[in-house]
């Protein structure tokens, strides 16, 4: 046994902190773990859980319009925003708890306090000071909101989980995943909302079909879309509501505003000068291909990281590191390949991939499948809104590159989908797979001609 309190010391209880700690202290490691805020992390506290939460309850709004086609006479239903957050909030206090005795029951000792490194193996916990052999800085990210005149008055993804109230307008700020799943999210809540993106179209790293079906889609739904808009600054108004000045000289009127902007590494007072680690040049934590900072005992995974900022690759990050290190027959390095992901926006957005123009870029010549349709669902509901599946296939190989979708649950069908591209799926493959019908999920294996093809 080592000399150190403790075989593997983890800084930060989220995604792939947990994860980290439970498998290695599954393997025999003495573990310990550090959270200042939430067990659980960004994810569970103010990420994946209570925003898809919300995006269900936004859900409803076009699910009662839509079941009157269906048959359904419904009263007046009205929208009860506290409701819904104290509901939220019981969950997230389960899930906490859930974390808690999970990490207890691997035996990892949790300590709940801030951490900050003394030099490379000695950490102050709190009032405690602990040693460990293996150091993983598991942080994570926190938003950033830029500087500008009246920023003071925004808010970002983490007070928007606690909002005491839902005011009737609201300005989102920002072109990422985040702010389109906000922008739906208030809509389905009956508020007012305006987008402002500073660049031509948001998504950017998107396939191309899909951020203009999306942008075509929520347009209509009502949601009032600014692309190449900037905020110059914001005041406070008498009555309470934000004057925002746009950089083109136009103002708008609102109640909040909500940045999604981007994240930043989570490096606030971790004490990096008292050892070794380096930051690349965007600021993260810059680690090799096995997550080894430039200090030889210290280790960081996850968003802190230059990685895919999403739950199941911090998770996996975690699982990596903790087999290498405590299990090292068993390491399998994460894949990066064809990651799938969603936007849990109205309707969602799924993508898995390559785009077309990532496929491009590397030299593929491609046959482009690209079918639009109204989903069955819609037709008694009398919503005309489209559903997009793209498939995209090397005319080389007949592999399918990539895979991406708009329209009910597209999350829950491209997952399967990232199966059969891991398994090196063909188009052939797919075209010999029956469908389930009537399914929307059955036009992925239904596209018989390409609709361009190099
Ligand atoms: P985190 O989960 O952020 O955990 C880091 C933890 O470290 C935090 O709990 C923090 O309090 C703690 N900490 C920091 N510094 C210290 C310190 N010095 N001492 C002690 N503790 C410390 N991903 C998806 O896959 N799907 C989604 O739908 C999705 N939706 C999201 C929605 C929003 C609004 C946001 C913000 C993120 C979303 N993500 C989603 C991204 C996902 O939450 C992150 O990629 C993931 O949580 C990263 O895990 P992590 O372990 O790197 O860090």
């Amino acid at each position: 046994m080592s000399h150190y309190d403790f075989d593997l010391f983890v800084i930060g209880a989220g995604s792939g902190g947990v994860r980290a700690s439970r498998m290695a202290a599954g393997f025999g490691a003495r573990v310990g773990v550090a959270e200042d805020l939430y067990l659980g992390g960004t994810c569970v506290n103010v990420g994946c859980v209570p925003k898809k939460l919300f995006a269900y309850s936004a859900h409803y709004s076009e699910d009662f319009e839509d079941a009157k086609g269906y048959g359904w006479e419904l009263p007046d239903a009205h929208f009860d925003w506290p409701a819904l957050l104290e509901n939220k909030n019981q969950e997230i206090a389960r899930l906490n708890g859930i974390y808690r005795n999970m990490l207890k029951a691997s035996g990892v000792t949790i300590m709940d306090a801030r951490a900050r490194f003394i030099d490379s193996h000695t950490l102050q916990v709190g009032d405690k000071q602990i040693t460990a052999e293996h150091i993983l800085i598991a942080t994570g990210g926190w938003p950033h909101i830029p500087e500008f005149p009246g920023s003071e008055h925004v808010i970002s993804s983490n007070e928007v989980f606690h909002l005491e109230t839902l005011p009737k307008r609201t300005l989102v700020v920002g072109g990422g995943y985040i702010a389109i799943e906000f922008a739906s999210i208030f809509h389905g809540m009956q508020r007012e909302v305006s987008l402002l993106y500073r660049g031509e179209l948001f998504l950017r790293g998107f396939d191309i079909s899909l951020r203009e079906h999306m942008a075509a889609t929520i347009k209509q739904k009502g949601i009032d879309l600014r692309f190449n808009a900037d905020v110059r600054n914001i005041e406070r108004q008498a009555d309470g509501s934000l004057l925002v000045a746009l950089k083109d000289g136009t103002t708008l009127e609102t109640d909040l505003v909500l940045y999604a902007t981007g994240r930043k590494p989570n490096l606030k007072g971790l004490g990096l000068e008292n050892t070794a680690v380096t930051l690349d040049d965007k600021g993260f934590i810059a680690v090799n291909s096995d997550y080894e900072t430039q200090d030889p005992s210290i280790y960081a995974i996850g968003d802190v990281t230059d990685t895919l900022q999403l739950t199941p690759v911090a998770l996996a990050e975690g699982m990596a590191l903790a087999r290498r290190l405590f299990q090292p027959a068993d390491y399998i390095p994460v894949d990066y390949r064809d990651i799938p992901t969603a936007v849990f926006c109205i309707p969602n957005i799924a993508t898995l991939g390559l785009t077309e123009e990532q496929a491009r870029e590397a030299g593929h010549a491609l046959n482009i499948y690209e079918s639009r349709f109204r989903p069955m669902r819609n037709t008694l509901a009398g919503r005309g809104e489209e559903s997009l599946m793209k498939m995209i296939v090397d005319k080389a190989s007949d592999r399918v590159l990539g895979v991406h979708m708009i329209g009910p649950d597209a999350g829950e069908i491209v997952q399967g989908m990232a199966v059969a591209l891991k398994a090196g799926a063909t188009k052939a493959m797919f075209d010999a797979t029956l469908g389930i019908h009537p399914t929307a999920a059955e036009e992925f294996v239904t596209m018989r001609t390409p609709t361009r093809s190099d």
